[in-house]
């Protein structure tokens, strides 16, 4: 029997039986404004759309239900994709990272997944919940927290949320503050770094990232009796 967070009381422990949960996974960025480009030159929407191909694989088998939004690179306007999101259980927004302008020459230094919740998310505990449950399982995979998006100096002060797991919060974030439903926005990796783009290309790497983040989503939305 599955059970699932009553979304009006997500946040609380209650937990009820009831009908498939379903997560709406959103391709960052689009077509025309296609993100951060890479160390080897491509655009991080690509990087995107592979591993939100994966992840939406991985949440099948787990038995969940996935609404992909923006796959065909076509949202330029950020809250239609959280409208677009509306009844969905959880949004997850997929990205590949970037270090500031000026620390481009040294982005070599730079390699982690990070995790952005917004505190003006109505759901925020369960935002919480859930981007620390992914992170979780992505550091069990053997992936480790960027972390420097908390730093002053290196990133831009992003207060951890949940350090041990990577987790952020960025008020301010457009998919995080206008979703209905609890929201977390993914970094898989630091994809201006030469290394870390190899990795993020890695077929094997990829399913392994995916599979984490499918894992944390059903953790913290499907309640085993
Ligand atoms: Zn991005």
């Amino acid at each position: 029997m599955k059970w699932r967070w009553i979304p009006a009381f997500a946040g609380m422990t209650a937990a009820v039986s009831g009908g498939a949960v379903e997560v709406a996974l959103d391709v960052g960025h689009y077509a025309a404004e296609p993100g951060v480009i890479s160390a080897g030159g491509v655009p991080e929407f690509e990087f995107n759309l592979a591993l939100a191909s994966e992840v939406k694989a991985e949440l099948e088998k787990l038995q969940l239900n996935v609404r992909l939004i923006g796959e065909r690179g076509d949202y330029a306007v950020l809250h239609h994709r959280t409208r677009d999101a509306r009844g969905a259980d959880l949004f997850v927004s997929i990205h590949h990272d970037s270090v500031q302008e000026r620390l481009l020459p040294q982005a070599e230094r730079f390699a982690g997944f990070s995790l952005f919740i917004s505190r003006q998310n109505p759901r925020l505990a369960q935002s919480l919940a859930c981007a620390s449950a992914i992170g979780a399982k992505l550091r069990g995979a053997g992936f480790t927290p960027s972390r420097y998006h908390a730093d002053p100096a290196l990133g831009e002060s992003r207060p951890f949320a949940d350090e041990a797991n990577g987790v952020h919060y960025y008020d301010h974030l457009a998919v995080a503050r206008s979703a209905a439903m609890a929201s977390v926005l993914v970094e898989a990796g630091v994809i201006v770094n030469r290394e870390e783009e190899q990795r993020m290309r890695d077929p094997g790497v990829r399913r392994r990232i995916a599979a984490a983040v499918a894992a944390g989503a059903r953790e913290c939305l499907v309640k085993e009796p």
